[in-house]
């Protein structure tokens, strides 16, 4: 079935109820979905059809909803761009996935136009009274293009590291599939108002905000860009009932000082990047609402596991892989290591990718015996629960010990004045790697307490021997800290550059 389908069903149920909201902008589902068969015309006028691929650079705003499911009732692929990529990038992934069209926020028309020129992309801007007259003009194409589960649907691009880029090709199968499961698992319905403060380009937010809201017949109330202060408003304004975020978001709503009635929230979720645990006490004692952490990544369609509620819940885990998905921990080998152990984390199941775009390489390399690879490392407990150690490449070796910056991360968020945290390895000529900690303080302290508060807590070789400050770490808009990006200010000798 097309995605789009779980839009246009939801219409036929639900007519005039609000879909999606941007402050006082507002669309309900009967008007989402005739603008999206509007859409659908004008892409067809173009001569773009079933499996051509489109791509979109759009902020949160309603119009990301229409022409997503536009592009996807036309039968048609979106290839959703981060609306801050400079034009290499844009140009890199519109050539690598042979878009026939950038559909771009007209703010960021110069860019857009700058990373399309020399390739077959034509680019097409949204100005938003402007389209709504234009798209008003339209006959909306009959019905939604039929797709198979297994036809592509969504093609995300990894975050730019190095090489060459990859397209993760995602089905309506997976993302009718996911966002199922999510409604199910947060047992949305019609009446809850969902915060959409992640960015819908990115697989966390489009599955579990958008998608899932669609699929469950709720609300989706957007915020251009997330800022704790605006979000409590948001929130209390539009009775939100469920909060999805990455951990920054909860710290900043943490360091927060205004105080807000947020009683009608009933579901707040964590994915994306690790939520320390003290994170996750401070938040649910000063707003009272519990945080249920969840893990998976893009090329998983976003959810694979996550804690449940109840006792179905331990801090610090992730908790058990979703209903049809199956997650386990192996060796190098691929063979599942006994309970307790660290392994790489391999999921299967009806969420995980069709393959990286026009890349047999790379998919053979991360999809291994029917099991995709997802370069995290975990472990399990006896009673199934999974606990996440550390990405594969932030392990650092240090005089041939192993040491999972995560627990080190954890340790120093135990601090009261630490209020983000990066561990890092850095090259020491005998030792191979040294720990160093790159921390942002909400109050003073200096670099000694800090290393002697972990030095009490972990064994000798893990605390770190350098510590230094910095106001904010680097942090991707899908809330993971870059540690890549984090410049080191250490002076020599493991002394702590100022605190
Ligand atoms: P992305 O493909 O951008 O969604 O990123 C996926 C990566 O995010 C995973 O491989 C993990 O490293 C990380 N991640 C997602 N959820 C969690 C979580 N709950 N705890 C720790 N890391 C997470």
């Amino acid at each position: 079935m097309n995605l789009a389908d779980r839009l246009h069903r939801s219409a036929e149920r639900l007519g005039e109820r609000t879909v999606v909201t941007l402050d006082e902008a507002e669309l309900s589902y009967a008007a989402l979905d005739l603008m999206t068969a509007r859409i659908a015309t004008l892409l067809r006028r173009r001569g773009i059809g079933a499996g051509d691929r489109v791509a979109i650079m759009l902020p949160n705003v309603p119009e990301f909803a229409a022409v997503y499911y536009g592009v996807l009732r036309a039968g048609a692929v979106v290839v959703p761009l981060d609306p801050l990529l400079r034009k290499r990038e844009i140009a890199s992934y519109v050539g690598d996935c042979g878009a026939r069209l950038l559909i771009a926020w007209h703010a960021f028309a110069e860019t857009a136009e700058a990373g399309t020129a020399g390739t077959r992309t034509d680019c097409f801007f949204v100005v938003p009274d402007e389209f709504r007259r234009l798209l008003r003009a339209l006959p909306e194409e009959n019905g939604v293009v039929p797709r198979d589960d297994g036809d592509t649907a969504v093609i995300h691009y990894t975050a730019g590291t190095t090489g060459r880029a990859k397209g993760i090709e995602l089905t309506h199968g997976n993302l009718g599939g996911n966002a199922a499961t999510v409604a199910r698992m947060h047992a949305l319905g019609v009446d809850d108002v969902v915060l959409g403060a992640l960015p819908l380009y990115h697989s966390f937010g489009q599955t579990c905000s958008l998608n899932a809201t669609v699929h469950a017949g709720a609300r989706l109330t957007l915020m251009r860009r997330f800022e704790a202060g605006r979000a409590l408003e948001v929130i209390r304004r539009d009775g939100v009932t469920v909060l999805q975020g990455v951990p920054t978001m909860y710290i900043a709503l943490l360091d927060h000082p205004g105080v807000s009635d947020l009683s009608l929230l009933r579901v707040c979720v964590s994915g994306g990047a690790p939520l320390p645990v003290d994170v996750l006490r401070a938040f649910e004692s000063r707003y009272g609402c519990r945080i249920v952490e969840g893990y998976g990544l893009s090329e998983t369609s976003a959810l694979a596991a996550t804690n449940r509620s109840g006792d179905g819940r331990r801090p610090g885990s992730v908790g058990w892989p979703v209903r049809g998905i199956e997650m386990r921990v192996v060796d190098e080998d691929g063979h599942e290591v006994p309970c307790g152990e660290v392994g790489e984390i391999v999921i299967r199941g009806p969420n995980v990718m069709k393959g990286y775009w026009n890349n047999p390489a790379a998919t053979a390399e991360a999809i291994r015996g029917g099991w995709f690879h997802t370069g995290d490392l975990g472990r399990v407990d006896g009673d199934g629960f999974f606990f996440l150690v550390d990405r594969r490449r932030d392990v650092i070796i240090r005089g041939g010990y192993t040491v999972y910056s995560r627990e080190v991360e954890e340790v120093l968020y135990e601090h009261p004045a630490v209020r983000q945290a990066a561990v890092i390895g850095v090259p020491h000529p005998e030792l191979g790697e040294e720990i160093a900690a790159v921390v942002a303080l909400r109050m003073p302290v200096d670099a000694e307490t800090l290393r002697a508060f972990v030095r009490e807590r972990v064994a000798a070789y893990k605390y770190p021997r350098h510590v230094s400050f910095v106001d904010e770490l680097p942090v991707t808009p899908t809330g993971k800290i870059l540690k890549r990006a984090i410049a080191l200010p250490l002076t020599t000798g493991g002394q702590p550059s100022r605190g």
